[in-house]
């Protein structure tokens, strides 16, 4: 990532625009992103192939280095997709307005159908519930609790009679509707723990029994990678209209929806966010596209790193590199020390323009080798410590056993310490070190 983000940066002042290296190694970033957030391997290929497609050609900012950019280009596009075609709800010309939840048991359809009735409610409408869960002993029930939470009524079967058909039910349900007069139904239906062609069979003949307006595919956003299958499942099967995600309080990451809406093409319109009737809203495509990048994250992260350079150092730095003097072994140890001190963040150095390769420096030493170089570069006279050229065969052995190391190790150090001088003579007459006051062009 980093060495291709130093290069290009560079060529980026010819091009004026986003180099396909700066997008392909941004790209990946996202990629890590996209796939910890869950969402589904082939709907990232996917996106990230349209990113691709988006960033090439766009017109480089002044405003953000190019990674930054990328970054931001991939929130653009996944707030747009998320949100797409958001709508609302579309009720019937002539009453009932039918609304049908499926959806696997436990992903929160039964609690939905109170928030949604309640919200209905709130929005001037008259909603009826509508009890067509018959599997579980106590779903009716629990039902029947959401609607007196909510301040709806609810259409169930009469108890004792037997085993219930829930189409029958449904049916009946519409009539109850038009006789006192509600002008929204919402259907709540049994779900199995996994895809059962039975529980399908029941949704499909629900839906031709009451031809709803809205079929609700109701899935939980902690189920990450198995949403795709679940929701393919259900658009082969019952089919629908609008989504809903539900347990958005939880930790997940929320690629599910991602997947969901790639994978089936259809919109989510509803956020669940807990176990309250009010913890409902509609569903936000910025939010979600800030959780599933952790946006948040990477930006306050890379302002960290910038802000972890020590402030004098850099300073000085800059004014060394200005003056065109040469970059020594002390501003060698300085420079590693400075980016072991910001710790992981130092990895998203490769975000910074410029810093990949002195990271590629520090990553040859780990953590326990850095004391090591320290005390190599210690064991050296002032003298060689600015001029290394000077530092000769017998000098070398004299170093090593100073500071109780190898002779081989004082060669590998100094070899890499001339790579950086390399390095830092080439940025100082090119780009600059971001965050260095006066070096950036
Ligand atoms: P159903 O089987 O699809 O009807 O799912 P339920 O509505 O019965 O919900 C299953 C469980 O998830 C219940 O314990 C709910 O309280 C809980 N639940 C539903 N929606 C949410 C939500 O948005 N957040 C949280 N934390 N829990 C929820
Ligand atoms: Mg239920």
């Amino acid at each position: 990532l980093s060495d291709r983000l130093t290069s290009v940066f560079t060529n980026l002042r010819s091009k004026g625009r986003l180099s396909e290296a700066d997008i392909n190694a941004t790209a990946r970033e996202i990629r890590v992103a996209l796939l910890e957030a869950d969402v589904a391997l082939p709907v990232v290929k996917d996106f990230i192939a349209r990113i691709k497609e988006r960033a090439q050609g766009s017109e480089v900012s002044q405003a953000l280095n190019p990674a930054q950019q990328v970054v931001k280009i991939v929130n653009d596009e996944l707030i747009e997709i998320l949100g797409g075609e958001t709508r609302r709800v579309r009720f019937a010309k002539t009453p009932p307005t039918v609304i049908m939840l499926a959806g696997l048991q436990g992903a929160g359809k039964t609690t939905l159908a109170g928030k949604l009735a309640r919200w209905l409610r709130e929005e001037g409408h008259t909603p009826l519930l509508v009890a067509c869960d018959l599997q579980r002993p106590n779903a009716v029930q629990q039902l029947q609790v959401m609607g007196e939470r909510a301040g709806v009524a609810v259409y169930a079967p009469e108890p004792g009679n037997g085993v219930g058909d829930p189409v029958r039910v449904a049916q009946a349900s519409i009539a109850e509707a038009k006789r006192a007069q509600h002008d929204v139904v919402i259907i709540d239906t049994a779900g199995r723990l996994g895809i059962d062609s039975e529980m399908m069979q029941q949704a499909i003949d629900i839906r031709r029994a009451t031809e709803p307006e809205e079929v609700l595919f109701v899935v939980d956003a902690m189920v990450g990678q198995d949403a795709v299958n679940t929701a393919q499942a259900f658009m082969d099967g019952v089919g629908f209209d609008g989504v809903v995600l539900t347990k958005l309080d939880g930790d997940a990451r929320g690629g599910a929806a991602l997947s969901v809406r790639q994978i089936t093409g259809r919109p989510i319109m509803f956020a669940s966010t807990g176990e309250k009737l009010e913890d409902f809203d509609l569903f936000h495509p910025d939010r979600m596209a800030g959780r599933i990048l952790d946006m948040g994250d990477i930006l306050t992260l890379i302002e960290q790193a910038q802000r972890t350079f020590d402030e004098e150092q850099t300073a000085r730095m800059a004014d060394k590199l200005a003056s065109g003097e040469d970059f020594t072994l002390e501003d060698f140890l300085d420079q590693m020390m400075m980016i072991r001190k910001m710790g992981p963040i130092g990895n998203l150095l490769g975000m910074l323009p410029g810093m990949g390769q002195m990271r590629q420096q520090v990553n040859q030493i780990d953590d326990r080798d850095l004391d090591r170089v320290a005390a190599i570069i210690r064991s050296m006279t002032p003298g060689e410590r600015s001029d290394p050229k000077i530092i000769n065969g017998s000098r070398r052995s004299r170093i090593a056993k100073g500071s109780g190391v190898t002779v081989g190790e004082v060669n590998s150090l100094v070899t890499r310490f001339f790579q950086a001088q390399k390095m830092m003579k080439s940025m100082a007459g090119g780009m600059g070190i971001p965050g260095m006051p006066g070096t950036r062009r």
